[in-house]
């Protein structure tokens, strides 16, 4: 199976090839077959792609918003045409099952394309009257801004970035994980049929040391990264030295609580896909389950019943739930968890291994896992796992579920599951976490924003609040009358 591009880089509306820069191997997790091969983005490279979008930046924020909105929703329609052949390239390059590429990946950045390119055209200030004069705000983009991409949802991550970005009047620079590669490089072809004007949107390769350059790089204005924690404490350190906007979307060790009253099977189904969707490679997973002792047993039981029957194996038919993880080197330490929650005294439910999947042998394959029993002080339950790996907890009352669910650095998300309405908005306003559910999970329209409290990130995308987040406000004091001066 091939996959490879015309080219590593985009930059300036066109496939830009730079061979000094490290080899980058995209391999198909399923098989660990190589599907591309791709160089990094030296330094020079990345000077030309700055160069390349601050050229084209002072164009594109003049257009009128709505000539700008229109672009995004052409490119949002073009993404849906083609959804099928970037799902698929989605799962060469993931791992992830067809079954869900094909909803939540390209789809979900078209719907970003189409929102953001619908509020392109509001984007607006404020007036204040002040008798003989008054003061007007504009809201400006930012400038140039590097996006940093994770691996588990490479163009939903590059669209979440590039659409309030580029609604708002800023070039981007993307530079996805040098594990999944390829669909950034696809979204710029697309951009630019959709009639982008060339260096809008560009796409760098790299390493971490590439991400670097982005972020110390003195011609770029804000950074938007999504990724671990210590990697966001990295990043805006290195931001600090030219004083960038930061928005960081990163990890967390989300709390889903469900009470005795809940309907069981929807709090079972939610909790599977706040673990198991994407191989559990989502940062809001609600990976400590918090479940009421009323209602321990009859929750496992339905749990273990309904795990056993999900379907691991070819990721490119559509019949199979779950993929691989994205990587071996991201399977050692997936499995290492699975050890650790062996050795720490989890109740091992269900999974705890690797599968055998006959003519997949060679890929980063890994079961779906229950823990039960977990205490608040296991590694399992304290650490991002990022696998498919759930940790089962129980408690007595609301008082101390909120308390324990709270006990954490993180704050990326929550959940709650429970017939008692007046319950559920009062355990979701006191727990610390940026985007929560009530009685769903993982649910993650673009009309909502989303991000994380505490070391689960700062600012927020989607909704109205990311477009915010790309542009600055000026103030104009017009004066109507005399200048009143003592000179
Ligand atoms: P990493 O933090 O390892 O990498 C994220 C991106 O940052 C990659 O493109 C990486 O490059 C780059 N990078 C690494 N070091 C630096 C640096 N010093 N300066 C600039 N860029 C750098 O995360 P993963 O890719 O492993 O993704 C998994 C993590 O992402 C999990 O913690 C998960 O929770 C989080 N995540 C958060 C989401 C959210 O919205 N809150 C959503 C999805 C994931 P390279 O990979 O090439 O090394």
């Amino acid at each position: 199976m091939r996959a490879q591009p015309p080219a590593s880089h985009f930059i300036d509306g066109a496939p830009f090839e730079d061979a000094d820069g490290a080899v980058i191997e995209s391999r198909y997790p399923a098989t660990d077959e190589v599907i591309a091969r791709l160089h990094a983005a030296t330094a020079a490279t990345v000077d030309r792609a700055v160069a390349a979008a601050t050229r084209a930046q002072k164009d594109w924020a003049a257009l009128p918003g709505r000539e700008r909105g229109r672009i995004l929703r052409r490119a949002a329609d073009l993404l849906r045409e083609r959804n099928r052949e970037l799902s698929v390239l989605e799962t060469l390059d993931t791992g992830k099952a067809l079954q869900e590429t094909l909803v939540a990946d390209a789809a979900s950045g078209a719907d970003c394309l189409e929102y953001f390119g619908g509020l392109a055209a509001s984007i607006e200030g404020s007036t204040v009257d002040l008798g003989s004069a008054f003061v007007y705000t504009r809201r400006e983009p930012l400038g140039v801004v590097a996006a940093i991409g994770a691996w588990n949802y490479p163009i939903q991550i590059a669209c979440w970035k590039a659409a309030p970005a580029l609604a708002a009047g800023n070039a981007v620079i993307f530079k996805p994980a040098e594990t999944t590669p390829l669909s950034a490089l696809k979204l710029a072809e697309i951009l630019k049929e959709a009639g982008l004007p060339d260096g809008v949107y560009n796409v760098v390769q790299g390493y971490g040391d590439t991400g670097r350059m982005l972020v110390k790089h003195p011609g770029i204005a804000k950074i938007s990264l999504t990724g671990e924690s210590n990697t966001g404490k990295r990043v805006m350190a290195d931001a600090a030295e030219t004083l960038k906007h930061v928005t960081l979307e990163l990890g967390g060790k989300s709390p889903l609580i469900v009470f005795d009253d809940a309907n069981l099977d929807n709090a079972v189904g939610a909790a599977m896909l706040a673990n198991f969707y994407s191989t559990g490679q989502i940062c809001s997973n609600g990976t400590r389950v918090f479940v009421q002792k009323g209602a321990k047993e009859a929750f496992l039981e339905r749990l273990v019943e309904r795990t056993a029957k999900i379907r691991l194996g070819d990721p490119l038919d559509e019949a199979t739930h779950l993929g691989p993880l994205v990587s071996h080197k991201h399977r050692e330490k997936v499995l290492a968890y699975l050890e650790l929650g062996k050795a720490e005294g989890a109740r091992l439910m269900i999974g705890g291994g690797v599968p055998r999947l006959q003519g997949f042998e060679s890929g980063a394959w890994v079961e779906p896992t229950v823990f039960a029993d977990v205490t608040d002080d296991m590694r399992i339950a304290r650490e991002e796992i990022f696998g498919p790996v759930m940790a089962v907890l129980d408690f007595d009352t609301e008082e101390e579920v909120v308390t324990r669910a709270n006990d954490t650095p993180f704050g990326l998300a929550a959940g709650v599951f429970t017939a008692d309405l007046a319950r559920a908005h009062r355990v979701i306003a006191q727990v610390k976490a940026g985007t929560t559910w009530i009685n769903t999970y993982n649910l993650t329209p673009v009309e909502m924003p989303f991000g994380g409290m505490k070391q689960s990130g700062l600012g927020r995308e989607n909704g109205r609040e990311a477009l915010h987040s790309y542009t600055q406000v000026k103030s104009v004091y017009v004066e109507l009358g005399d200048v009143a001066s003592p000179y």
